[in-house]
């Protein structure tokens, strides 16, 4: 973690501080420290906490825009979505909705005529066009009530969206740029030639940072930090100085809520839904997780917190009644095994309705003093474009030239058939997962599978040398052993149990209540670098050495540590 890596942390100088660890304050130190611009990012919660893992997970053009007439926004988002899916295959994959249709929905031939335009406003190199289905041959149209005869199949990509922003930092990292995370960035002062603020961690150690451009992509919350509602003094951000350039028209934010709700599975084949409800708002059902299916979203103005964003009664009343007009199979509140809420920062547009507001994203940028780049609206699809737009500003302000790279550039782990990104990794990922099986053949299959979707390449720096389930060390919880955990504390700045099962993965979903408290309490147990002693005892309870000697010491357990014995070797003895 970057807290340990020495006494002079205390003080940091560097090109460009990113506030916000969502996927745009991400991508943009990915790009930032790319192109070799010393770079902080600072996330007051865990990466990814907000908006970023509470999306619909669609990497996608948005077929629904096209009826706003945001043909701009399509068109760069359907550029993105084929490259995106090259880059990280293993965390993004291809995926095809059907539209069940209807007297209620719109008219077939300007859906026809959406879905022309779709397949045709990027190039497509291998995701597959658009067509007409008939619904009582189409796998999809089983689990539907009578009544959907035809219907329409198209493509988008899926995405993880958590992890897709732990990669984005990964990747800055590894490209030299320090991460801040559970760290507040406030206290902001703005000079001629630089920023100087104070970030501070959960555990109340302050560090003061001085940056020569500031980059605030709070998300939701970016009015509100330049308000200086994020500890900063208001005046803080009033540029002192005589301005050298004039901002960029600075729009206000849009704040509107989504949700989502995930019941038990709904249908078994791997076909998405899209759902035009008669309220002229459109709903996605979707295979989740194997066992699951993911519905939503809805789309409300939004005034409350943003640090806790929940769904609503009538949010989850609305969802299952949409599901519940198409699917043979009801569904009620009491089917929802989980949900979550976030809230989009969107640019206000006047737009009449919250579905009607642009998702386009605006950068607003100002060098009245040091200079200061704003992120506005935006999607998961785009940040990447929106990560290079921002540098094509913020380099050549830094007297940087180095020229936008990520294009070309694969996630981490996504360089599955060689460092450039190349659709093999998406059409033959299946078969890139069987060769991992086969190489950690002691290993169930599935448990490979899971790790290959979740790492790609990475897997074999997960995995290390353990190449049998006991070198794996103890399962703390169902399908979770000590190895994944301990890499995740170390590699991908996790914490805390709801880290690891809701962010890094998903396995909160399929394990029992009490797993996370199972987990918190191995996580607080566990050896660091300067504690090496853990035992694991024979009810799966877990001790850090001093607690075990004091245990041994009152015969409350069996097990002794072996002297000499590290911290790994202890785990996988026992
Ligand atoms: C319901 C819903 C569905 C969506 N579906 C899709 C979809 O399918 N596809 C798609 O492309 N897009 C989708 N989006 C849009 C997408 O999720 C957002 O545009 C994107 O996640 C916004 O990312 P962000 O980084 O700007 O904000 P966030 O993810 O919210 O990140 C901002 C971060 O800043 C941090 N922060 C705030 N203040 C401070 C401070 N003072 N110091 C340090 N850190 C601070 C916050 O903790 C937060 O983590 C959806 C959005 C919603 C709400």
């Amino acid at each position: 973690m970057e807290r340990n890596q020495g006494a002079n942390l205390d003080r940091i100088e560097c090109d460009v501080l990113v506030v916000g660890g969502g996927i745009n304050g991400a991508g943009i130190a990915r790009d930032a420290a790319g192109r070799g611009l010393r770079v902080v990012l600072c996330e007051k919660d865990d990466l990814g906490a907000h908006t970023s893992s509470a999306s619909s997970k669609l990497i996608h053009g948005g077929l629904r825009y096209l009826e706003h007439h945001a043909f701009a926004l399509v068109r760069k988002a359907l550029i993105e979505r084929e490259l995106l899916l090259r880059s990280a295959p293993h965390i993004m994959w291809p995926l095809r909705f059907v539209m069940p249709h209807d007297a209620g929905a719109r008219p077939a031939w300007l859906i026809r005529a959406g879905l022309f335009l779709y397949d045709r406003l990027a190039r497509r190199e291998f995701l597959p066009g658009s067509h007409g289905v008939d619904l009582r041959r189409h796998p999809a149209g089983a689990p539907l009530k009578d009544g959907f005869a035809r219907g329409f199949e198209y493509s988008d990509g899926w995405v993880d969206d958590a992890r897709l922003v732990v990669l984005a930092a990964l990747d800055a990292r590894e490209h030299g740029a320090r991460v801040f995370t559970r760290t507040r960035c406030g206290d902001l002062q703005r000079h001629a030639q630089h920023w100087s603020t104070t970030l501070t961690g959960a555990d109340g150690r302050q560090t003061q940072v001085v940056a020569r451009c500031l980059v605030n992509a709070t998300g939701p919350w970016a009015e509100r930090f330049l308000q200086g509602a994020s500890g900063a003094p208001a005046h803080a951000l009033q540029p002192s100085l005589q301005p050298s350039s004039q901002p960029s028209s600075q729009p206000s934010l849009r704040l509107i809520k989504g949700s989502h709700i995930v019941v038990k599975r709904l249908f078994a084949h791997p076909f998405a839904y899209i759902f035009q409800n008669t309220d002229g708002r459109i709903v996605f059902a979707m295979p989740y997780e194997g066992e699951f299916t993911l519905i939503g979203t809805t789309d409300q103005d939004y005034q409350g917190t943003l640090d806790d964003v929940a769904i609503s009664d009538a949010e989850v009343a609305y969802l299952c009644q949409l599901s519940n007009r198409y699917f043979r199979q009801p569904i009620g509140a009491a089917d929802v095994v989980w949900s979550y809420s976030g809230v989009r920062p969107l640019v206000e547009d006047a737009a009449a309705s919250a579905q009607a507001a642009s998702r386009d994203f605006r950068l607003v940028h100002d060098c009245l003093g040091a200079p200061m780049l704003t992120v506005f609206g935006g999607k998961i699809t785009t940040f990447r474009k929106l990560a290079e737009e921002a540098l094509n500003w913020i380099g050549p302000l830094l007297g940087n030239r180095n020229g936008a790279w990520t294009a070309n550039a694969c996630l981490p782990g996504g360089d599955l058939f060689g460092a450039m990104p190349s659709k093999r990794g998406v059409l033959e990922f299946d078969l890139w997962v069987a060769s991992m099986q086969q190489r950690y053949k002691a290993l169930p299959p599935a448990l490979v599978r899971r790790y290959a979707r979740t790492y790609g390449t990475r897997i074999t720096a997960m995995l290390g040398e353990c190449s049998t389930l006991s070198g794996l060390g103890p399962e703390i919880v169902a399908g979770l052993y000590a190895a994944e955990v301990s890499y995740l504390i170390t590699h991908e700045w996790a914490v805390s149990a709801a880290d690891i099962l809701w962010r890094r993965s998903k396995l909160g979903l399929h394990l029992p209540a009490g797993s996370a408290a199972t987990l918190d309490a191995w996580i607080a147990a566990r050896p660091s670098k300067t504690a090496t002693k853990c035992i694991v005892r024979a009810d799966g309870s877990y001790s850090a050495h001093s607690t075990v000697i004091a245990d041994l010491a009152a015969g409350r357990t069996d097990l002794a540590p072996s002297p000499g014995d590290n911290a790994e070797a202890q785990l996988h003895r026992i």
